[in-house]
């Protein structure tokens, strides 16, 4: 699923593209993608310009002159994909944005659980509404406050805290793994249990992380490219997720691989305690 690196390149690669593009025509190809109703939606949405391409957590957030916004959230596999001049519908599309100089944007899902909410009219999405805290622009102080206050309030794993978004936008599965392995934290620790010193290597490693992924372009799995297409390379960068049981590329003890909070997890029994 894309992530915060993921979004915020496809956003650095679009907005030079759809800046200024007005939406000529809007074709729909999976209702239940788009808020509100197919109807309303190609209505408000024609003849629009769009201004600008924000990102909070992992919504890409298309401004139009109207003061109108649609946010696109890709879920599992949703890819937006900029394309010059007509070209026949990749399979697994749901919406096509053609603009007046006969580009287009593409959003393509093979896995269906991608969204684009115009709002007003539709209510924002609800998981908008509650985002928590940015990691790469909120002040070092204030996002260590925040997490540590949300760590008192729960018994569950630390894991648990990094993935919910009402704290923290833009971290998923593999940043977390990733993060916590960096940090030589266990996904599995109470996050109440997390002294403050470790919470500040979680958030230096976190930055670092989250910046190196950006100079890597994300990372492609399965489905994710960027809004020209292209693949990121920051896979080939991964230290322990999608590793399962591979040696430790530091201590060279065998990762193990098991679930926290519902979602596979990957750490080193010997790095992370
Ligand atoms: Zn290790």
């Amino acid at each position: 699923m894309p992530e915060l690196p993921e979004v915020e390149t496809v956003r650095r690669s679009l907005l030079p593209l759809v800046k200024g593009e007005v939406i000529r025509e809007v074709r729909i190809c999976l209702e239940k993608a788009v808020k509100p109703a197919p109807e309303q939606f190609v209505a408000e949405l024609t003849g629009k310009e769009i201004i600008d391409l924000q990102r909070r957590g992992k919504y890409l957030l298309m401004v139009l002159d109207s003061g109108q916004q649609v946010a696109f959230h890709l879920r599992m596999s949703g890819r937006l994909v900029w394309q010059v001049g007509a070209v026949p519908l990749e399979k697994h599309t749901t919406l096509v944005l053609n603009f007046d100089d006969g580009h287009s944007l593409h959003f393509v899902d093979p896995r269906k659980f991608g969204t684009a909410v115009l709002f007003p009219p539709a209510p924002p999405p609800a998981g908008l509404q509650t985002l928590g805290l940015e990691p790469l622009t909120t002040k070092k102080e204030e996002l260590l406050a925040a997490l540590e206050q949300a760590a008192a309030r729960r018994s569950g794993p630390v894991k648990g805290l990094l993935l919910d978004q009402g704290v923290l936008a833009g971290l998923g599965n593999i940043y977390a793994d990733e993060v916590l392995f960096a940090a030589g934290v266990r996904p599995m620790r109470p996050a109440r249990e997390v002294t403050t010193a470790e919470w500040e290597k979680i958030y230096q490693r976190m930055i670092e992380i989250l910046n190196k992924a950006l100079d890597h372009r994300g990372t492609s799995r399965r489905d994710y490219v960027d809004g020209r297409g292209e693949p990121g390379d920051f896979q080939n960068h991964l230290q322990v997720y999608g590793r399962k049981k591979e040696p430790c590329l530091v201590c060279g003890n065998q990762l193990v691989y098991t679930r926290v909070v519902g979602r596979g997890t990957h750490y080193c029994p010997v790095c992370q305690e």
